[in-house]
């Protein structure tokens, strides 16, 4: 019975998610703020879904005391702050809400381009001390310049259109194969985009590897004036050599909003060697930062986790093996969950073949480290049949659905 399900939000998680799950019939209990690992230890015992934000660490002494966790939800992007592998061996599903705050970038994104190409920032501060300095130096207009974007993911393709709505010429790199939406330009290679883009805007994952892709040597390629851009992660960018390009005028103006290490509240001073430079916008990570963004992840993350629980979907997944299933009908559905290993699937029908199950439907996904299969078969089961299955060697989790 749903009632049984207890879920713990953490970290004021928006009040829809709350909504929504106590609607399912959970028992959900919140919390305001985050738990320190020790606090999350004991509270998360008799737990079956966690949700929280960016703060919380999901450890793995925190995992090893979740007896019943089935599922977390990250009411974020990242999932840094869980750990993810152990999860996977434990057979917890994790979901996230990958785009929910796309568009409050890419607007954040639009809007930095035209105040940058205007020094709007730097000519409201000085008339604020009372200077009137009415000249068009240094200003352009946005229409016809080249607009491009490193990692044409979720965010970068959005601002692709956007951009090109207002005139802007879209160029874009990315690591992987991407479709090129309206008139935009893929470029073969970083080189080839830096040479030729009036503003760069970097729109990249947070994977280490991207660890100062862009330094001397990429400011060095750009066109001199250029406008730059970073909402992605702030290790991605070498600090000093923005300063050093944008105090020797290559850069004419650039906005910041992730940096390699950020406040961990509001009470704490931002340092950064980035502070007073000319034209240089700088904002305290709220790229996705918008009611409707906090009111999208809210109804995103629950319906995946009710999904999975409801069908055994994992759509999504941040560490699941992706497992998209038809509706249920007459049918029950067994949910099996085991390290991957050569073998299982075919113990799993043995038994079945033994109890004379006939099966309906199948579906098998693998990762590097887990097996996913669910099987829905026709005929009313036995619990000597239940025990047999959870009994399969090198099971991690199993449940029956209907
Ligand atoms: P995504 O995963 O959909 O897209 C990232 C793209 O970058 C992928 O297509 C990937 O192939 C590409 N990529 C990765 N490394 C690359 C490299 N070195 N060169 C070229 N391409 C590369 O992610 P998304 O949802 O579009 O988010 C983009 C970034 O924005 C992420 O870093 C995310 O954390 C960040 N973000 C920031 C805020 C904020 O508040 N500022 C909000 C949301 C997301």
């Amino acid at each position: 019975p749903k009632n049984r399900i207890n879920v713990l939000l953490l970290e004021g998680v928006h009040p829809k998610a709350i909504e929504l799950m106590k609607y399912e019939g959970y028992n959900v209990e919140v919390y305001p703020a985050g738990l320190d690992e020790d606090e999350l230890v004991k509270k998360i015992k008799n737990v079956s879904i966690l949700g929280i934000r960016s703060k919380t660490q999901v450890t793995k002494k925190v995992l090893d005391n979740a007896k019943r966790l089935i599922s977390i939800g990250a009411f974020c992007i990242g999932t840094n702050q869980i750990d993810l592998e152990e999860c996977l061996k434990k057979g917890i599903a994790v979901f996230n809400a990958p785009f929910s705050n796309t568009r409050s970038v890419v607007e954040i994104a639009i809007a930095e381009i035209i105040v940058l190409m205007r020094k709007l920032f730097d000519r409201s501060a000085a008339m604020h001390e009372g200077q009137w300095d009415k000249s068009a130096k240094g200003s352009f207009e946005i229409r016809g310049k080249s607009l491009g974007i490193i990692g044409y993911g979720n965010i970068g393709a959005q601002l692709s259109v956007l951009a090109e709505s207002l005139g802007l010429n879209v160029l874009y790199y990315d690591v992987e194969e991407k479709l090129a939406l309206g008139n935009a330009t893929k470029c073969d290679s970083l080189e080839d985009l830096l040479k030729r883009s009036d503003i760069v805007s970097l729109h990249v994952d947070g994977r280490k590897e991207n660890q100062d892709i862009i330094g001397a040597n990429e400011f060095n390629l750009m066109k001199d004036g250029v406008i730059f851009i970073n909402l992605s992660r702030g290790h991605v960018v070498d600090l000093q050599a923005l300063k050093a390009n944008v105090e020797s005028g290559k850069v004419a103006g650039c906005a910041v909003d992730v940096f390699p290490e950020e406040p961990k509240s509001n009470d704490e001073e931002f340092m950064s060697e980035l502070r007073g430079l000319p034209n240089t916008i700088l904002t305290p990570h709220i790229g996705g930062s918008t009611m409707e963004a906090q009111e999208n992840i809210a109804a995103f993350v629950p319906n995946k986790i009710m999904d999975y629980i409801n069908t055994g979907g994992t759509t999504n997944s941040v560490n699941f093996p992706n497992l998209q299933l038809p509706k249920l009908q007459n049918a029950h559905r067994l949910i099996h969950i085991h390290h991957n290993m050569p073998g299982i699937l075919a113990k799993i029908n043995n038994v079945l073949a033994d109890h004379a199950i006939n099966i309906v439907g199948q579906y098998l996904k693998t990762n590097e480290t887990i097996g996913y299969v669910i099987t829905d078969i026709d005929k009313e089961y036995d619990n000597e049949l239940i025990r047999e299955l959870r009994q399969i060697e090198h099971t991690i989790k199993f449940r029956v659905l209907y």
